[in-house]
């Protein structure tokens, strides 16, 4: 029945059946749309969800980047450490070598510890390690410079500084006579030359190769007039031939002093200087001396 003010009521029937539908069709339609409402909800909050995991990752490797570069920037100092290290101890290992003192003992180099195969081998350092190490190294050498490098160094240069270096003469020579067998130039067969005879005007001042002290100073039938030095560190300098000695047995002598003037005096054929370098008491051949050592043209 439906029935509206001021008008008479109407009937309509419907059957049962028609009705039992028409309800059915009603509930299906609420059911689908309220899913389809909630589904649309919970898409839109998945959306919102995903839209914030996408900028946080997005901050977070931003930041994985900046850390990365900031990481990379270390390791490039530290290898550029470990770099300047390696320079340094070859550098203190040049020094040590000519101080005579074996190679350093340094902490081992990246990846000599480990196994070079089986576990760990091969596993490059990271930062944190490499800095650990640098700075180990740093120590280490440190402590070597000033504990053991110094005094090895300072001797080594007194040691230098004993070594006889250059010519005798500071007037244009040659080695007229070298050291070693030669022939006799007084008589037949050979003989042992123990020096170098450097040719010179008669009266050429003749300078002392190192400093030293006045060891003899005298006459030899062999050498003439003659002058021995003693530099030390087991170097020993002999000046032959002389026309005039200029010091006495026990001086002091610096290098560059005048000894004597050129002479033809003893075993002579015409004016040299007879010259020769000893070492620990052996008699060896001048002509390494005559030039600076490698050392000293770096
Ligand atoms: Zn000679």
């Amino acid at each position: 029945m439906i029935t509206r003010t001021g008008r008479k009521p109407r009937a309509i029937s419907f059957r049962p059946v028609f009705v039992l539908v028409a309800f059915m069709a009603f509930g299906a339609w609420v059911g689908v749309t309220g899913y389809l409402y909630a589904r649309n909800v919970a898409l839109k909050d998945t959306q919102a969800r995903l839209q914030q995991l996408s900028e946080q990752a997005r901050a977070l490797s931003l930041q994985l980047s900046e850390e990365q570069n900031r990481n990379d920037m270390l390791a490039g100092e530290a290898a550029e450490m470990l770099k300047q290290l390696d320079q340094l101890e070859a550098e203190i290992d040049r020094l040590r070598e000519r101080a005579g003192l074996p190679k350093l003992e340094v902490t081992p180099a990246r990846g000599e510890s480990q196994g070079k195969d089986g576990q760990g081998g091969g596993v490059p350092l990271d930062t944190e390690a490499m800095l650990k190490l640098t700075a180990e190294r740093i120590k280490t050498l440190t402590g070597n410079l000033s504990a053991k490098i110094e005094p090895a160094l300072e001797q080594t240069l007194a040691k230098e500084a004993a070594r006889p270096v250059g010519y005798p003469l500071k007037v244009h020579t040659y080695i007229a006579s070298g050291f070693g067998t030669r022939r006799n130039p007084f008589g037949r067969g050979y003989e042992f030359h123990d020096g170098i005879d450097l040719p010179a005007w008669y009266g050429t001042p003749i300078y002392a190769t190192a400093p030293g002290k006045v060891i003899e100073a005298g006459w030899s039938n062999i050498y003439g007039y003659y002058v021995k030095l003693d530099h030390g560190y087991g170097y020993r300098t002999l000046y032959g031939h002389m026309s005039r000695i200029l010091v006495k047995r026990g001086q002091v002598v610096k290098r560059g002093e005048v000894l004597g003037k050129v002479g033809s005096t003893g075993r002579s054929t015409g004016p040299h200087v007879h010259y020769s370098v000893y070492v620990w008491g052996k008699a060896v051949n001048p002509v390494p001396f005559l030039e600076a050592p490698a050392y000293a043209k770096r």
